[in-house]
């Protein structure tokens, strides 16, 4: 039994491990949320987009306070999927399988407008003045890198790109290094 259980464990890490490939060290504590979210109007949802965003807490002095900035979202009944703290820690407020209201009135370059529908919403805590830490460029790296190996992710845009007219976030956002990271093997 002995032997067996050695030989199983043997042949299967010599096995390409291709359910975590793309999603290896990547660290998410569940923090979920009963609001801004629901179910869709499909059994499964199509993921095709990624929508990254700023948030900063306005409530009190401390601005990158993540309980600060999570009651925003309540009182505004809205949530992202996930959020990056300053120091690069990622939290999940809505699983991926729930359509969570982060983009608002947005449009996809394919014309989609039901933009909550189909993506997924991550916050990173910054404000128009602080960029994303080094941090939290890494983690959000990491992240995205996952969800596009689980999903068949056609758009990672800023939710200026799908909102230009209302939105400005995510601010102080440097597009060609966090490209470059994410095209790192
Ligand atoms: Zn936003």
């Amino acid at each position: 039994m002995f032997l067996l259980t050695l030989f199983f464990l043997i042949f299967s890490s010599s096995l390409p491990d291709t359910s975590m490939t793309d999603c290896k060290g990547v660290q998410v504590t569940d923090k979920l949320v009963d609001w801004g979210y629901s179910k869709p109007s499909v059994e499964k949802r199509e993921i095709k987009a990624i929508i990254i965003h700023s948030s900063y807490n306005a409530l009190s002095p401390d601005s990158f306070s993540l309980r600060g900035v999570i009651k925003e979202y309540k009182e505004a009944g809205v949530s992202p999927h996930y959020i990056i703290d300053r120091q690069g820690d990622i939290f999940r407020l809505v699983p991926d399988k729930y359509v969570a209201y982060q983009a608002g009135k947005s449009k996809l370059p394919d014309g989609t407008t039901s933009v909550n529908e189909f993506s997924i919403g991550i916050e990173i805590i910054n404000t128009k003045n602080n960029g994303p830490t080094a941090a939290q460029y890494s983690s959000l790296a990491k992240l995205v890198r996952c969800l596009k190996f689980k999903y068949p992710i056609k758009y990672i845009l800023g939710h200026s790109d799908v909102a230009p007219d209302r939105k400005t976030d995510p601010w102080q956002f440097d597009w060609k290094r966090f490209n470059a990271m994410i095209r790192k093997r």
